[in-house]
């Protein structure tokens, strides 16, 4: 104790599991990207940012920490108030929609919040106004008079997403203002080529306005040493790449007003008809919502923001590095008395069977769809998504591995062990954990190895590495399994009833243990095993600490409850019907953004009327022998019944065309087909996804030889 305070004074302590200096935190505060409303979570973000931030969280308050999970809704923003215009509703109403649908998939999904707020609250709109209003106050911002796009039809200036044009880096054509899907590019609207409003499609004129900037030029000195030289050795590679190359490329006056209506006004003189920009006022959510919870709970926030003892980290997607690591950071800095981000763990993207996630295409699975699916199966998604985590690079999700993750390592090895261990303490003893005997070298050597693991997935969840982390705890699982296997107690009980005693009751703690240390990654499965095991009964908290020190996690004559199954094995065809849906989901993209043939020279009315077309019936029709495409037709046309050759075979058979009403162009000059003279052609067309289609006059009136003009 007394090293360990005399280390603290120093503000560090040598820890030798990490061979590094570590600080000692107090407290911590642990954020996650706001999501933003105008659509519900599918799993890229769950993978990405939220299931990453809830491991980390209930693995600190399972080791005796003070921590808060701060999160909330990203309200603001141009695309909000594109999708209310396009839905005919207010922005207030598509935000109220979607925050509600988010807000219950993370409590579906066990992200243990201890506050999830969102940007249109009161209290966030005070707390960004005042943070705005002191940058202003002490000088941080620079006010500029600029010229920006203004849509005079539309009466409005044109941010970000109002505007598309092409990309001065890659060319693509339908970049946004603020920032290029295609090549990831952030820029300017003004920057854009070519650029069209996108309410009115109209070409904007520049028009002046005054804007507040961050000066981020002015925090560059700043940056490079708290980053490029801090945190050189803490921070993901793949962070610590793209903050360089930031910086590298020099740092610029960022605007952080726009001229809109949906958003924080600008509370300083000049601010009339402007609000703060959207990547202004979000990350300041994080401390609203952490005053809200602290309200709420009759706390003090500051010291989870202020002090510098606190460990704060940002959960969050690559796509949002540059703003947590360095504009949020220097409007931190700037503020002055904030602590800034120890470490921020951004994942790469996560895709689905090979292709980029995508709203817009429906390429996703939605949570609140999953869980229709798989009711009460949370754990299975969590541990799939862990398991494939984009840590160091982008990874895909496929629903074949979603499979066999819990087939071959839920049920084959966790459920399986669990299972054994509860049925055989019922069956031999009641429920109740029999005495041991004489430990073998084994037993005692297994129970070490069972002490041994908290260290192991603590190593990894404090490196962020929560897939090697959950590796370990299926490594522990497997332990337990294959030590069952070996010691095989239903065979032993036929001839030695005390060597069975003490299996069972090593296998109880190993149960045990993965009761508390399963928690932070399959929390429901955590929940259920401690019920089943009544941990409740227990003179224990069920701490990652009781599994490394407590010398019986279960001892003898505990009751444990009945046994009742974990997992449950998922079937071919549950996987195949998923499958069936993202095909649905491709075909339906396909059908959407067929390309619409452009239209051909123009003719005169003359050329028209050369064209003699009729209604027909197809008589009779046979396959053109050796010809996959064609079959060969008997056509009434009223005025005679000829012979046409027509490339409709893959679509049709022989039977399925004779009786058709068609339309017939009967003037076409003859021309000769694998020998068979064709003396017209039937008028098709064809689906984008290659199907034909038969063009033909839909009412019975209609009588065969008639003309159509
Ligand atoms: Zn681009």
């Amino acid at each position: 104790m007394y090293i360990f305070f005399l280390n603290r004074s120093q503000n560090a302590y040598f820890c030798p599991l990490f061979k590094k200096e570590m600080s000692a935190p107090k407290r911590y505060t642990i954020t996650t990207a706001l999501p933003y409303t105008n659509g519900p979570i599918h799993i890229g973000h769950l993978a990405g940012v939220y299931v990453p931030a809830d491991i980390y969280a209930r693995y600190l308050r399972l080791t005796g920490n003070d921590v808060i999970l701060i999160g909330g809704s990203d309200e603001h923003g141009v695309p909000i108030t594109i999708k209310a215009k396009n839905e005919g509703v207010s922005p207030q109403d598509i935000v109220d929609k979607y925050h509600t649908i988010i807000k219950k998939s993370f409590e579906d999904f066990g992200i243990t919040f201890d506050n999830y707020s969102r940007t249109s609250a009161k209290i966030h709109h005070k707390t960004a106004s005042e943070f705005f209003t002191t940058l202003n106050d002490k000088g941080e911002f620079i006010e500029e008079v600029t010229e920006q796009l203004y849509d005079a039809e539309a009466n409005q200036f044109l941010a970000d997403r109002f505007v598309i044009g092409t990309c001065p880096k890659c060319g693509n054509e339908e970049s946004y203002g603020d920032q290029c899907e295609n090549c990831g590019t952030s820029h300017n609207a003004t920057d854009l080529i070519n650029p069209k409003s996108a309410l009115t499609g109209n070409i904007p004129t520049l028009k002046q306005t005054k804007h507040w900037f961050l000066p981020l030029d002015k925090h560059e000195a700043f940056l490079k040493e708290w980053i490029l030289e801090g945190h050189k050795k803490d921070w993901k590679s793949n962070v610590y790449g793209q903050c360089k190359s930031w910086i590298d490329d020099g740092l610029r006056p960022r605007a952080v007003t726009r001229d809109l209506d949906w958003g924080i006004p600008v509370p300083v003189e000049g601010g009339e008809g402007k609000v703060l920009y959207v990547w202004f006022d979000a990350p300041i959510g994080y401390i609203s919502s952490t005053i809200e919870w602290a309200e709420r709970e009759g706390k003090n926030w500051e010291p989870y923001w202020k002090d510098k003892d606190t460990k704060l980290v940002h959960f969050i997607g690559k796509d949002n590095i540059v703003f947590h690591c360095i504009i949020f950071p220097a409007m931190l800095k700037a503020e002055g008395s904030y602590i800034l981000p120890e470490n921020v763990p951004a994942n790469e993207f996560l895709n689905l069977e090979g292709n980029k996630l995508s709203t817009s295409k429906n390429w996703a699975v939605w949570l609140p769809e999953y869980l229709e699916e798989f009711p009460g199966q949370q754990d299975i998604l969590r541990y799939a998504l862990t398991s494939n985590a984009p840590e160091t690079k982008d990874n895909d999700f496929t629903w074949k591995d979603f499979q066999a993750r819990n087939n071959n390592e839920l049920v084959a090895i966790f459920g399986n062990f669990i299972n054994r261990v509860v049925v055989l303490t019922n069956k031999y003893y009641d429920g109740v954990t029999p005495t041991p005997n004489v430990l073998s070298q084994v037993d005692e050597e297994t129970l070490a190895t069972v002490k041994a693991y908290p260290d192991v997935i603590s190593s990894s969840i404090e490196r962020y590495r929560f897939r090697e982390a959950q590796q370990e705890l299926m490594n522990l699982a497997r332990l337990g399994n294959k030590y069952l296997a070996d010691a095989e107690p239903w065979k032993v009980i036929k001839v030695d009833e005390e060597r069975t005693k003490t299996i069972m009751y090593v296998a109880l703690q190993i149960a045990s243990a993965l009761a508390t240390l399963s928690e932070p990654f399959l929390p429901f499965t955590s929940k259920k095993l401690k019920d089943i095991l009544c941990h409740s009964s227990l003179d224990a908290e069920s701490t990652w600490n009781e599994v490394k020190t407590k010398e019986v996690l279960i001892p003898f004559g505990h009751q444990i409850g009945k046994a009742e199954l974990l997992f449950s094995k998922i079937e071919d065809e549950t996987i195949q019907a998923q499958l069936d849906k993202l095909e649905a989901s491709k075909k339906a993209n396909e059908i959407a953004n067929a390309v619409v043939e452009p239209q051909k020279d123009t003719i005169t009315f003359d050329d028209f009327t050369k064209l003699d077309m009729r209604v027909g019936t197809i008589l009779e029709a046979e396959k053109m022998p050796k010809a996959k495409k064609l079959l060969v037709l008997k056509v009434d046309t009223g005025i005679d019944v000829r012979t046409i050759v027509s490339g409709i075979a893959e679509s049709f058979t022989a039977e399925e065309v004779v009786g058709k009403r068609v339309t017939v162009l009967v003037n076409l000059a003859p021309r000769a087909l694998r020998g068979v003279e064709s003396e017209g052609m039937i008028l098709m067309t064809e689906t984008p996804d290659g199907k034909l289609v038969f063009v033909n006059p839909d009412d019975t009136a209609v009588t065969n030889g008639l003309q159509i003009s």
